[in-house]
């Protein structure tokens, strides 16, 4: 690996009390290029700008993968990486669906770690702030026939992020989004890839402007079926039987889904995944059964939904207020994390 250290940190000028979502970024960042058919050496440089050609053409057709994870400062000056194996499995099924070349876990994690390793000053120390990692992939060849790219570059973006939750968890309004689809089986909603974002940009707008925080997305082809709220997975308590939308291949398989299902079989929660209406959602809340809603993301972890709004209908969850499994989810992942509790699935990888 060749590596371009700054000469002067910019970390003095940034201000950790009051940091918001991807707006700074660490000193550094990590690229590699794919080229003759394989990844070449990864290099390190300064945090900067990248030169590129108007005719790139995955600015013109979105040839494009993302990850999402965390680094966190746990006790004892260790530094976890949350379930690194899971967001690099995900990664590379987003390659394969965008066909866009995949890489081993060796090579994903060294980059990372490489990265985190040089910047390390720049992971929060605070509880509930992290150090947002950002691996993207995007093709790099410039042309504008549609076609598949033969170059790529893989890049690796840190930014520190503080606490989700400034005054506590925050219940989110929600509503269904009428007219608008997010994704499909067959498309691209099982991938991780910008298109998806821009499918969600206008009615997230129109959300807004009534007054709700996210929309919750129904399925594209009968519209009755929930299946993600805004950029995260999504849960509902019915009576005692926790339930989330099966993965039919249109919704994005969460790292913190697959954490909250393991989490509650481990506590002997009935986990159900399966289809679930927004008739059935209605009709459990009409009849005082439905007991709590909740999002799940890296960003939020676990975000709680105070109500929601279904074209003429609007309910109210647990009086708005976060519920109690909700608030048990969020304590148990962040305590595994910042390594306060016992992380007995083995999902945090230290450096
Ligand atoms: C990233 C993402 C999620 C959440 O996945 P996590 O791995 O839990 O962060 C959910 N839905 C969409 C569309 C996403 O892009």
């Amino acid at each position: 690996m060749e590596i371009f250290r700054i000469e002067q940190s910019k970390i003095e000028s940034v201000d950790f009390e009051n940091l918001a979502f991807g707006e700074v970024f660490s000193d550094h960042m990590l690229s590699m290029d794919y080229e003759y058919g394989h990844w070449m050496t990864p290099h390190i440089t300064p945090f900067g700008k990248i030169e590129v050609f108007p005719s790139l053409c995955s600015l013109h057709y979105g040839q494009v993968i993302f990850e999402g994870l965390k680094a966190f400062y746990a006790k004892g000056d260790v530094i976890n990486i949350f379930r690194p194996e899971k967001y690099h499995e995900r990664f590379n099924k987003s390659c394969h669906r965008l066909c866009i070349p995949g890489m081993s876990y060796d090579l994903f994690i060294q980059t990372i770690d490489e990265l985190i390793a040089l910047d390390r000053e720049w992971i929060p120390r605070r509880k509930g702030c992290a150090l947002y990692i950002r691996p993207f992939v995007f093709a790099t060849e410039s042309y504008l026939g549609v076609r598949v790219s033969k170059t790529f570059r893989f890049m690796i973006l840190t930014s520190p992020v503080g606490a989700y939750y400034k005054e506590g968890m925050n219940p989110v309004r929600l509503i269904t989004p009428g007219e608008y689809v997010r994704a499909v089986q067959g498309g691209l909603g099982m991938a991780k890839t910008p298109a998806n974002y821009a499918a969600s940009l206008l009615p997230a707008e129109e959300a807004h402007k009534k007054g709700f925080t996210q929309v919750l997305w129904l399925d594209g082809i009968e519209k009755k079926y929930v299946e993600e709220v805004g950029t995260m997975n999504i849960f509902f308590v019915i009576d005692d039987e926790l339930i989330t939308p099966a993965l039919e291949g249109s919704i994005l398989s969460g790292v913190t889904r697959d954490s909250v299902i393991e989490i509650a079989k481990d506590w002997g929660i009935t986990i159900t995944e399966r289809r679930i209406s927004i008739d059935e959602v209605l009709s459990a809340s009409r009849e005082g059964r439905l007991k709590e809603v909740f999002g799940t993301g890296t960003a939020a972890v676990i975000s709680p939904v105070g109500e929601i709004q279904h074209e003429e209908t609007l309910i109210r969850i647990n009086d708005g207020k976060t519920g109690t499994l909700s608030q048990r989810l969020y304590d148990e992942i962040t305590g595994i994390q910042y390594g306060e509790k016992t992380d007995k699935f083995g999902w945090c990888h230290s450096i």
